[in-house]
């Protein structure tokens, strides 16, 4: 059983008042869950606090540890909303009941439905800490997986690797991500998963002590040519991803370079340029193979500079060279800014980061398209312990970007963003529907088959009938009632929004598409015909 002092352990510099919270929050969460016990056997509460030392891994602060550890409590251990908020505050009881809500949207493997359940999760979950607890939640889950009922266990395992996973590489956790999908992959194809490792194993042991020698004659060369303060580690590619990357490359082990790379870390950024050309002195590099990740980061922030060389000892060797913030930030993504008494450093540092960047534009792009979905909240839904639902660093960051970026219509060009024009809906299987805001049932029928829009009878939205303008909202699960006598009618048009629904529509009452399918002029046009 995780102990408090282990949780405490992993924090960076927990404050005497956080130890008494996170104390306090273990004691609350091990008596709530005093009479429920695992699959496994074991008592429910291992879990809790398995959450909770994970969060505080991830450098996540006192709240957030708290919420993990309470994140069951009001769900299954039937704790009420009030005893949370009175024991621990609205800050807790406000990530516990996000994590709560994203715990009711199920994956059922319509593949085509998975970026859009990705979407929706992280549209919903509008705290950024509402996710990394369910992420953490999750590994935990993985990591006892083996225990859970058969039929459950391969549902759970694709999830992640089609749901979760994805949502840990958006953010940037990359260690996160990688653990993941390696625990789910043996219960989603486990045939592939004893294939790949054996391949792993295999090739990792032919070249184990080629590459220990090309690791050894680097770093001489690197203190020769005065760069002291650096480390060097080998790392091993995951199972999932290495699966993937072999698909892709027909099966054929002998076309991936990167099964071991050697990883150099320095100190600063200026550094890896140099350690790069150290590197290039040395070995040859592969045309075509070298990538610039420092420059143009990744779309999730990931930083490095990879290239391929070959070396008289390991053959051809993948190299990648990064400083220890870039490291920090591709292991913990998003979450490694979030340790809020380092906050006031870390923005300042990012900030002079961002200034120093000749492609600020580029940088931070993934916190950027975070915000959209945090920023949608209105006023009136603002918490009361800050300002807004944002995160406090996250706006920050994203303020500090806005004047680098000279633009003052930063945060308005965010509202535009994608996540703020869409609904995603649910059918009453559990599909996911992705539909412009403000759509009704009607889209929604249009949306799964051009029949059901053709003879729609009724609509039920959670279950209740509703009218067909009714606009459906975020997470609304709809039914609508098909019958063969039902026909569209003209007043139909005033209540879709999908140009899908709108030309089915007009087919079926035999009205020709307006010239110009504006919408402003559609509505003119409207006025006069019907
Ligand atoms: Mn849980």
């Amino acid at each position: 059983m995780t102990t408090v002092k282990e949780i405490l352990g992993e924090m960076t510099a927990p404050t005497a008042e956080d130890g008494a919270l996170i104390e306090k929050a273990y004691a609350f969460s091990e008596k709530a869950h005093a009479a429920h016990t695992r699959y496994s056997g074991e008592p429910y509460f291992i879990h809790p606090a398995a959450v909770a030392k994970i969060l505080a891994e991830y450098g996540m602060d006192a709240t957030t540890i708290v919420a993990g550890l309470l994140h069951d409590a009001v769900e299954d251990a039937c704790v009420s909303r009030e005893e949370v908020e009175k024991g621990f505050g609205k800050e807790v009881l406000f990530i516990v009941d996000g994590v709560t809500k994203l715990g009711a949207h199920k994956y059922r493997g319509a593949e085509r439905h998975a970026e859009s359940l990705r979407r929706l999760l992280v549209a919903t979950a509008s705290d950024i800490r509402v996710l990394i607890v369910k992420l953490a939640d999750r590994y935990h889950n993985m990591q006892t997986l083996g225990y859970v009922p058969e039929h459950k266990r391969r549902r759970i395992a694709l999830e992640t690797l089609e749901i979760y996973a994805p949502i840990a590489d958006r953010l940037g956790m990359g260690r996160m991500k990688r653990e993941l999908e390696d625990l789910a992959f043996p219960f989603v194809d486990p045939d592939a998963a004893r294939h790949t490792a054996e391949m792993r194993k295999t090739k990792t042991r032919e070249t184990e002590a080629g590459l220990e020698k090309v690791q050894k004659e680097l770093q001489r060369e690197l203190v020769k040519r005065g760069l002291a303060a650096f480390r060097t580690e080998i790392r091993t590619k995951g199972l999932w991803s290495l699966h993937q990357k072999l698909s892709r490359k027909h099966d054929d082990i002998n076309l991936i370079h990167d099964i071991a790379a050697l990883r150099i870390i320095v100190p600063e950024i200026e550094d890896c340029y140099s350690a790069l050309g150290i590197v290039h002195a040395l070995y040859r590099p592969l045309p075509g193979e070298f990538k610039d990740y420092i420059a143009f980061p990744k779309p999730n922030g990931y930083q490095s500079l990879h290239t391929t060389v070959v070396t008289p000892e390991a053959g051809i060797v993948e190299i990648q060279i990064r400083s220890e913030e870039m490291h920090r930030r591709a292991q913990f993504g998003i979450a490694s800014h979030m340790s809020y008494k380092q906050l006031g450093k870390n923005v300042e540092k990012l900030q002079k980061e961002i200034q120093r960047s000749k492609f600020s534009s580029l940088s931070f792009s993934w916190v950027r398209s975070l915000i959209p979905s945090l920023m949608r909240v209105s006023k009136k839904e603002r918490g009361e312990w800050g300002t807004a639902k944002v995160p406090p660093w996250l706006a920050e960051l994203a303020e500090a970007h806005a004047e680098v970026a000279g633009s003052d219509d930063f945060v308005e060009g965010l509202k535009e963003d994608f996540f703020s024009h869409r609904v995603f809906v649910f059918t009453p299987k559990g599909d996911v529907i992705d539909l412009p805001a403000a759509s009704t049932p009607i889209d929604f029928a249009y949306a799964i088959h051009s029949d059901l829009g053709d003879h729609l009878q009724g609509a039920k939205v959670n279950g209740k009938l509703v009218s067909f303008d009714t606009v459906l909202g975020n997470g609304d699960i709809v039914e609508v009632l098909r019958r063969d006598a039902a026909h569209p009618s003209a007043k139909w048009l005033d209540s879709v929004r999908t140009s899908l629904a709108r030309r089915h529509i007009r087919a079926a009452l035999g009205i020709a598409e307006p010239a110009k399918p504006s919408r402003h002029h559609r509505h003119k046009s409207k006025g006069k015909r019907f």
